[in-house]
């Protein structure tokens, strides 16, 4: 079955497929490397995020334990030298509470609150409480408690939101004399926003509050907060648990923030330093912004340099194959520009392929003209001549035969051998071919028949010419060393015949006709009635 080679426009040629196999290579590693440094940049800079900010919240920790140390410390100081100092009449009382307080800037305010809760003396004096019983409920536990006291956040006499922190006041006999408290006005400046900033949102949108043992805000950077409970905040139930560590948590108002959160031991508050996530993917997305610039120009060159290899590679696959294919439909080509390659199999198969493709045309030439040559006499054969005759047959070319035939020729064979037979065969091819014209065409018919194809002949013409023959074969030396003889009949186109199958007979007829007579003759066929 013949296979025919069918060639589709719609399909993919090795160097575009090649070119497009690395092409998307490349863009899909930059795809992964750039999705696989997102991931470890965004798992990064969470515990980064959160870290710092566990880191931050801790430091607050200690600097605010530390603050309110301090602060207690000078209460408990300021109570102390009043009970050390009973004679202090009320402007010495006055002048050193305004000393205290001014000295350290630890309290907005400082007073004396005897034991009925009625302010005794009060530092700035402006604050016009002197004589006033404090009826709010901070104040009854600071005084009732007859120990040191720290406040939740609440609305003083004077309408301030305020946090109250005492100590108590004892005289040398120690009896109770009520409490020296000081006062951090909340939403004034105070200690709390002269130590931690009064804007404490940094430009990524971090910040920190503060919340008390109750999970109210003590300290916030929207002051409207302040003495808000935000206890549901699950940060903050961590903190009111006394734990500190780090987490993502979504606060009240639906944002997510990463928050590193830490108690402060000494007051029982809680501090949470927390970013917005939000900033934090806008850190990321910077930062892969900026790492696809930087690999978008290099993975450009790369892909478009491994594109061009690939190309190189597969372009001489490509010219092999047109080279082929054009080959298999016998058609003369020249091998590819260039079969040298750098690729070892391309330049292996290249070599191989012109080669075999030069050895299988070298050996179909020879097959076709063993097909058509004699391999005894070297005379055309039987197939050739019948291409012969039709081309001429086509073309309306007149012509003449001698069909010719050995006399005798079996008794050779029988007496010297077949071998010496085919020695006188050749020696026949030899005689005719010398004795016809260049434009005749001799062909071994077969066994030891031949035949003359003459183109443009008369009927006398062939006659001399195939006793030409006949004769130069009588005279000729054989290799039987002996004289050799044949017979043959002509037939001549237009008297006899223009078919070639009418001119065979008939010349076949003449021959018989020149057997018949004796043998060693030529006969021209009898011309037909008319
Ligand atoms: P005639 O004069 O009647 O032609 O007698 P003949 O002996 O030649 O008879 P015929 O033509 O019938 O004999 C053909 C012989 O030719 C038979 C065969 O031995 C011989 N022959 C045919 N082909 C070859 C060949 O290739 N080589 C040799 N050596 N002999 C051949
Ligand atoms: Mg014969
Ligand atoms: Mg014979």
């Amino acid at each position: 079955m013949l296979h025919v080679i069918t060639r589709n426009k719609y399909k993919l040629s090795l160097p575009m497929l090649l070119s497009a196999l690395t092409a998307i290579s490349v863009l899909l590693t930059l795809v992964v490397t750039i999705t696989a440094s997102y991931q470890s940049q965004r798992e990064t800079l969470y515990d980064t995020t959160l870290q710092m900010n566990n880191s931050s919240a801790q430091k607050m920790s200690l600097t605010m334990s530390s603050l309110f140390q301090s602060m207690r410390g000078s209460l408990r100081t300021a109570a102390d030298y009043l009970s050390d100092h009973p004679s202090l009449d009320d402007s010495g009382i006055i002048d050193h509470l305004e000393y205290s307080r001014k000295t350290s800037s630890y309290f907005n305010s400082l007073f004396w609150v005897d034991t009925d809760g009625v302010v005794k003396s009060i530092s700035p004096p402006a604050i016009a409480l002197k004589g006033t019983k404090l009826t709010t409920a901070a104040s009854r536990e600071a005084l009732n408690s007859h120990a040191s006291y720290l406040s939740m956040p609440y609305v003083s006499t004077t309408g301030r939101l305020i946090i109250l922190m005492s100590e108590p006041i004892y005289d040398s006999n120690n009896h109770y004399e009520g409490f020296i408290g000081g006062t951090i006005y909340l939403q004034e400046k105070n200690i709390l926003n002269t130590i931690f900033g009064s804007n404490p949102i940094e430009t990524n949108g971090s910040y920190f509050y503060v919340v008390d043992p109750s999970g109210k805000l003590v300290f916030h950077p929207d002051p409207t907060r302040l003495a808000e409970d935000v206890s549901r905040n699950a940060v903050v139930q961590k903190l009111m648990a006394g734990k500190t560590g780090e987490s993502e948590v979504v606060n009240l108002k639906g944002t997510t923030y990463l928050a590193g959160y830490a108690t402060v031991p000494t007051t029982g508050w809680g501090i949470v330093m927390q970013s917005p996530v939000q900033t934090v993917y806008e850190q990321l997305n910077n930062q892969i912004r900026s790492t696809i610039i930087y690999m978008a120009l290099p993975f450009l060159v790369i892909m478009l340099v491994a594109m061009y290899i690939a190309r190189k590679l597969a372009l001489p696959f490509a010219a092999l194959t047109d080279y082929i294919g054009q080959a298999a439909g016998a058609q003369e080509t020249p091998p590819p520009v260039s079969p040298n390659h750098w690729n070892r199999e391309a330049h292996v198969l290249s070599q191989t392929v012109v080669l075999a493709v030069e050895t299988l045309r070298k050996q179909s030439e020879e097959l076709s003209h063993a097909a058509l040559i004699d391999p005894l006499t070297g005379l055309m054969n039987r197939r050739a001549m019948e291409g012969v005759l039709s081309k001429w047959t086509a073309t309306n070319v007149p012509f003449g035969l001698i069909v010719m035939d050995l006399d005798r020729f079996k008794c050779i064979n029988d007496t010297l051998g077949h071998q010496v037979g085919d020695e006188v065969l050749k020696c026949l091819a030899n005689v005719v071919q010398r004795s016809v014209r260049s434009s005749d065409i001799c062909c071994r018919f077969g066994g030891e028949e031949f035949v003359v194809l003459l183109p443009h002949i008369s009927a006398d013409e062939a006659f001399r010419l195939a006793e030409r023959i006949r004769k130069t074969m009588e005279k000729e030396p054989t290799p039987a060393n002996r004289v050799i003889t044949l017979s043959l009949g002509i037939a001549v186109s237009p008297q006899h015949g223009t078919d070639s199958s009418t001119l065979f007979r008939l010349a076949d007829e003449a021959l018989y006709a020149a057997k018949e007579a004796g043998r060693n003759r030529t006969m021209l066929a009898a011309l037909r009635d008319q």
